[in-house]
């Protein structure tokens, strides 16, 4: 399991899509092992289309 701080999850309201570097994003065609940090600044959200800036650490949010 990655660490908390290592999963992001989108912060669009009703969305809440979390992208886990270990599984990537197979409809953003981003291969497992890919840390949040590591993807292309026009990686979209594969949920609602939000930028990456829509995203925060899980771990930051307690
Ligand atoms: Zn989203």
């Amino acid at each position: 399991m990655p660490k908390p701080e290592e999963m992001y999850q989108c912060q669009t309201a009703n969305c809440g899509c979390i992208y886990n570097p270990e599984k990537g994003d197979r409809k953003g065609k981003v291969p497992k092992g890919v840390d949040f940090e590591q993807l292309p600044e026009e990686w979209k959200c594969p949920v609602c289309g939000a930028s990456k800036k829509a995203f925060r650490p899980l771990g930051s949010a307690s």
